[in-house]
């Protein structure tokens, strides 16, 4: 990187001199950032921010910086933001949509660039328009008629519209809460919400209480938010329906009144029933980020179909799971809906104990010091202890091959499969920061930050 120049040199003395003037200090980032001194642009838009913080174009040019260093995340924060405060510049629009596309979610990024170029068609990109799967002069038209949508990707011409029929497998769960690690609170909540209503009616009643409602559970991946769902219906033997993404999308596309009337039904029908909805942002993403009408006619539904105002849900525990909460829309925490929504961490040592006696259950093991092996598998998943008890044993089994007869597991051998793996829950933890610490309206992300200890 080449020294910095005289005209920055004297930007930097000027604001030296009146630390206060923001649109000085904005020059002085802009400058900086179009020199490609990008990290030192980002320490001018911050202080320029501690003078006033909600200045737009301080943020709009913080959030352009961040894009160019591969900051995505905090990009997003702040142009999230300033498009849900009608902030946004047409420009503004067009780069959410960027990196709404990175992300995946394409219907968010297709509404986000649509708003940037009616503001000003000039801020249009027909490169990225194309491949968004729209292009300039067919705006109007709804790009998932004639696009499939699976997994956030695009797949081109895959797909017919026409109703889906829910004749969804209702699955009867073996698992139960003992073969749950940790994870007790909510286990709590459970009991509270169905367990006990439907061993003790009467008393509920007398509260106005009947059993079922609704729980959305948000964390990184492979904390046990399916897993727990599966669980909580074993342990009341009760029906499990399980709605995922592909589930949705082709709700999106198909007769969403009717199909997402006939799941509730369904549930309905087979009460006690836990019908989870994973991945719930696809389905709930925010109502304001949704142009597309088929698309708020599916949350609207879903709504709904929640409030329960026309067909009672009693005996119907509604689960929901999302790593991308921020993506969901504020509807759904009213009172009567998810009123619940809880964080779900990593396991603490406690609970990362447990999980690795469950997942050793059944294999030949010696006495294993479990608790040392949890201490060793900080921040792991309920997934990531899964994937170390798998590696241990077929470590074990190449070993007794060898040696022509069964060895059993060790501490050891747990010890040196957790070596070689690492948490894979880090990640979603960069992003949820800065939800969290952007974006914690009501505080609903206060467990997220005590979490990561910065409350
Ligand atoms: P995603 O967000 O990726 O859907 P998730 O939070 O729903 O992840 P699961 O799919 O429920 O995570 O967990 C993956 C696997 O990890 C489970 O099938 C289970 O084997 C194991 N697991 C996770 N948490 C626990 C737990 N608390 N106790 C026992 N096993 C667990």
């Amino acid at each position: 990187m080449p020294p910095e120049n005289e005209t920055i040199r004297q930007l930097r003395q000027a604001v030296e001199v009146s630390p206060e003037n923001v649109p000085l200090r904005l020059h002085l980032a802009a400058t900086l950032a179009s020199s490609g001194y990008l990290e030192e642009a980002v320490t001018e838009y911050r202080a320029a921010l501690e003078v006033q913080p909600r200045n737009v174009t301080t943020l709009a040019g913080l959030a352009r910086v961040y894009y160019r260093l591969g900051k995505n995340s905090q990009a997003l924060v702040i142009l999230e933001d300033l498009a849900r405060r009608d902030q946004a510049t047409a420009e503004n629009h067009v780069l959410y949509a960027r990196l709404l596309l990175i992300e995946g979610d394409v219907p968010s990024a297709v509404t986000q660039y649509k708003r940037g170029v009616e503001l000003d068609p000039a801020a249009g990109d027909e490169e990225f328009a194309a491949q968004l799967g729209i292009s300039d002069d067919e705006e109007e038209e709804d790009p998932f008629d004639e696009r499939e949508v699976v997994d956030g990707r695009i797949r081109e011409g895959a797909f017919e519209s026409g109703g889906i029929k829910w004749d969804k497998e209702i699955e009867r769960p073996k698992i139960r809460f003992d073969d749950v690690g940790g994870m007790e609170s909510l286990k709590d909540d459970i009991r509270m919400k169905i367990i006990f209503p439907m061993q003790q009616p009467e008393l509920f009643a007398a509260y106005g209480k009947t059993a079922g409602g609704g729980i959305m559970m948000y964390g990184p991946p492979g904390c046990g938010k399916t897993y727990f769902a599966r669980a909580t219906a074993g342990e009341i033997d009760a029906a499990f329906i399980s709605v995922g993404i592909n589930d949705v999308l082709e709700m999106w596309l198909g007769n969403s009144e009717r199909n997402l009337h006939g799941l509730f039904e369904l549930a309905r029908h087979n009460t006690p029933c836990v019908l989870f909805f994973d991945e719930v942002d696809a389905l709930g993403g925010r109502r304001s980020d949704m142009s597309g009408g088929s698309s708020r006619q599916v949350i609207n539904q879903f709504l709904a179909e929640l409030d329960g105002v026309e067909y009672s849900n009693e005996g119907v525990l509604v689960l929901a799971a999302t790593n991308a909460p921020w993506h969901v829309d504020a509807a759904f925490r009213r009172p009567g809906r998810f009123d619940e929504v809880l964080f779900v961490p990593p396991p603490d040592t406690e609970a990362r104990e447990a999980i690795l006696k469950i997942h050793s259950r059944g294999k030949p093991i010696e006495s294993i010091d479990f608790a040392k092996v949890a201490k060793k598998a900080h921040r792991f998943s309920g997934a990531d202890l899964k994937a170390v008890v798998d590696v241990a044993v077929e470590n074990k089994l190449r070993e007794s091959l060898k040696h022509g007869k069964p060895l059993p597991l060790a501490t050891k051998d747990l010890v040196t499969a957790t070596k070689g793996l690492r948490p894979t829950t880090q990640e979603w933890f960069a992003t949820a920061r800065n939800y969290a610490l952007y974006s914690n309206q009501g505080g609903i992300y206060d467990e997220v930050l005590k979490y990561l200890d910065m409350k």
